[in-house]
C-alpha cells in the first residue's frame, strides 16, 4: 500500500524488527522484536578503570550489537518506548547495584534543553522510568556542546566541566551526598566527574 510504503519511508511506522527484520509481534512495541530484546543481556567483559572521582560505578554490557542499536534508535529516531523497553531490561542489574550502593540520590546525564524539546524525552530519564526507577533533576546542560565522542580524552573532561551545572534546587540538597548517576554510554569517564 503506497500510503503505507510511505510512512515507512519517513520512518513514521516500522512493520519488522529493524534489527532482524523479523515480524513484530507487537507494532507499537516500538520498532524491535521481542527476540532481539531478549539478546540484551549484562556482561562484564573489561576490566573496570579506575575512575577516581567515582566511589563505584558499574558498566551494564558493551555498547554493540542489540544494545548500540537499542540506544540509537531511541536517541536518533526518538522511539520513547524503546527507552522504557530498555529500561525493563536493565532493571534487575540496575535496582541491585543501587541495592548494594544505597545513593541518597539518583539521577542521570541530561540533554541540553533544544535536544528535549526536539525529541520530546530524555533518554536517560526514560530508561530510568521504564527500570521503575525516578530520578530527581539534579543537573544540567549549560551549552548545546558537540558530542562528547568528537573530543579527544583530555579535552573531553574540560568540556564536561563547561557542559553541566547542578540546579539551584538541589545545590544544598547534594552537599555531601551520594550520588547515582545513570547514563547511557561510557566512554572515558569524563561525564561521570561531573558532580566532582
Ligand atoms: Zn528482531
Amino acid at each position: 500500500m503506497v500510503l503505507g510504503r510511505v510512512f515507512t519511508l519517513l520512518g513514521l511506522t516500522e512493520s519488522t524488527c529493524l534489527v532482524c527484520g523479523g515480524e513484530l509481534d507487537d507494532p507499537e512495541q516500538g520498532y524491535l522484536c521481542t527476540a532481539c530484546l531478549k539478546d540484551i543481556k549484562p556482561s562484564h567483559p573489561m576490566d573496570y578503570e579506575n575512575l577516581s572521582f567515582t566511589e563505584r560505578y558499574r558498566i551494564f554490557s558493551r555498547y554493540e550489537g542489540v544494545l548500540s542499536e537499542t540506544l540509537k534508535l531511541i536517541k536518533f529516531r526518538s522511539v520513547k518506548p524503546l527507552a522504557h523497553r530498555l529500561g525493563k531490561v536493565v532493571s534487575e542489574n540496575l535496582l541491585e547495584f543501587i541495592g548494594e550502593t544505597e545513593p541518597d540520590l539518583i539521577t542521570y546525564v541530561p540533554v541540553h534543553r533544544w535536544r528535549f524539546w526536539k525529541r520530546g524525552f530524555d533518554h536517560n530519564e526514560e530508561i530510568l522510568k521504564g527500570a521503575g526507577v525516578q530520578p530527581g533533576q539534579i543537573l544540567y546542560r549549560r551549552k548545546h556542546s558537540k558530542p562528547l565522542a568528537s573530543y579527544g580524552r583530555e579535552d573531553r573532561f574540560r568540556a564536561v566541566k563547561d557542559a553541566f551545572g547542578v540546579r539551584d534546587a538541589y545545590l544544598e540538597k547534594i552537599e555531601g551526598r551520594r550520588v547515582l548517576v545513570f547514563d547511557d554510554v561510557l566512554t572515558s569517564g569524563a561525564t561521570a566527574s561531573l558532580l566532582n
